[in-house]
């Protein structure tokens, strides 16, 4: 080898290495993306003063496939966060689409309205729940942390994550240069086939805990209900799964489909081609579509569901919303429950810096935390999902509560409470329900 080559690549990459150390990143928290979960955790961390950095491979306002539908869980959020957001999202019909129920569709076609919360509807200010495109709630979301407290470092991606003595140095791309930072403290928020959870928490992807999804934008789709109700259509060829229509601002819809992986590999099942069948053929909805445009492509994600318990912490790291695998087993939600785990990892992580202890012991409360928080519901809504298999099930309860307003009642305090809602986790409590109205 030329010797003089040799001394200048070597220089070479002394000065670039002396380079990257020079421009490392040093911070207590660095939270790794900037979707609902990362988001909120750095909005709470912004309300408590506590500088952070926050990093996120895409640039904002950004995409993320996702059926649109926002909770009262968000509005929970948002609403500890600074109530005054909530209005600011309501006061923005061309984003912002206020909706007040669901439609239940089962396989045989026939459905029922159940509107959400029904006996406190009059008192609320807004509507219980919301849809709006990720691009625009994320970024709205986004615009609203404080760079007087955050760095924000768009465009980078996290590649590579190491222990060091003093914490955790993780590596990224930005604009071909790679780049270093290093913290005490590692928030995992990078949704599906996050980095973190995979090289600090050993996460996999489990197909029987595991959702696939696709997504498509329709414009022209009609006969929505008059107060926007969301639709479950929940069609034989996809069940353990089901069609959703999400009525969108501006005359659009959200329409896709989602199918437990397990099941769909073990059915064979093209998503893609059910999902255009079902809008060509299903008596419910073929009419309603007779005039509709796809906009775009049809693109699919993944939905790590939180219906298994995980280790979501560890020596010096957090996993929060997807990355922690959080999404609600039966209805695919999971952005309330991202921005739940973004507040909750906020509290910890103040905790932890208060203490100086970032040792896996002390992080383990964040695990408690969140599993008291969120498991009654995961456990049981893996319950219904496993309800789902039996079609007829279905046909059955929609079926009656088409002709009871009684039974259609106790669905809707169903939707609103947990506690109605676990009286109703095995078969024999449908049977006994359904009988009685
Ligand atoms: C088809 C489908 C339909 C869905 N429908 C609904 C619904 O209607 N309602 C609902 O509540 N939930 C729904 N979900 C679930 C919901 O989309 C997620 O639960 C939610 O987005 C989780 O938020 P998050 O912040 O954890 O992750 P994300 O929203 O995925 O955000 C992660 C962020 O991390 C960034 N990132 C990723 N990798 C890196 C990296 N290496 N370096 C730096 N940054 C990185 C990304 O750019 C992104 O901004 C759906 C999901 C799918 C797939």
């Amino acid at each position: 080898m030329d010797c003089r080559l040799w001394t200048a690549d070597f220089f070479h990459r002394f000065a670039a290495s002396n380079f990257l150390i020079l421009a490392s990143l040093n911070s207590d928290i660095i939270i790794a993306g900037a979707g609902p979960a990362g988001a909120t955790a750095s909005l709470f961390l912004c309300k408590e003063k506590i500088p952070h950095v926050i990093i996120d491979k895409a640039k904002f306002p950004r995409d993320k496939i996702c059926g649109d539908a926002l909770s009262g869980k968000v509005v929970e959020v948002l609403n500890k966060l600074d109530p005054s957001l909530v209005d600011k999202l309501y006061n923005d019909p061309a984003l912002f689409l206020g909706s007040y129920g669901v439609k239940f569709a089962a396989p045989n076609s026939n459905y029922i309205d159940i509107p959400f919360k029904t006996d406190h509807l009059s008192q609320l200010k807004h509507a219980p729940g919301f849809i709006a495109k990720r691009i625009h709630f994320d970024h709205f979301l986004f615009q609203q942390i404080d760079r007087q407290y955050a760095t924000i470092i768009e465009e980078a991606a996290i590649t590579e994550i190491n222990y060091t003595d003093e914490g955790v140095n993780i590596y990224y791309e930005q604009a071909g240069e790679k780049k270093t930072a290093s913290c005490k403290l590692l928030i995992g928020a990078e949704g599906d086939r996050s980095i973190v959870a995979r090289k600090l928490a050993h996460h996999n992807m489990e197909p029987e805990h595991y959702c696939a999804g696709l997504r498509a934008y329709y414009t022209g789709v009609k006969n929505f209900h008059p107060q926007d109700f969301i639709e479950l259509h929940f069609i034989k060829e996809l069940l353990p799964g089901y069609l959703w229509v999400f009525p969108l601002p501006n005359g659009e819809a959200n329409v896709g489909v989602g199918m437990l992986s397990k099941a769909a590999s073990k059915k064979k099942i093209n998503l893609k081609q059910t999902m255009l069948k079902a809008i060509a053929e299903n008596p419910t909805i073929k009419d309603r579509f007779k005039d509709a445009e796809l906009i775009g492509e049809i693109k699919g994600w993944g939905l790590p569901l939180g219906s298994k318990k995980r280790k979501i912490s560890g020596k010096n790291f957090m996993l929060t919303g997807d990355a922690a695998s959080l999404i609600d087993p039966f209805t695919g939600e999971g952005i309330g429950n991202a921005m739940m785990s973004g507040m909750i990892a906020a509290v910890h992580a103040k905790r932890a810096l208060q203490e100086n202890r970032f040792d896996e012991k002390a992080m383990a409360a964040y695990d408690e935390d969140i599993y008291k928080c969120l498991w009654d519901e995961l456990k049981l809504s893996h319950k219904l999902q496993k309800l789902t298999n039996y079609g007829w099930l279905f046909n059955f309860v929609v079926d009656k509560a088409a002709k009871s307003e009684t039974l259609r009642n106790t669905l809707t305090a169903m939707l609103d409470s947990l506690e109605i809602r676990s009286k109703l986790r095995d078969p024999w409590r449908y049977v006994k329900l359904i009988f009685r109205y």
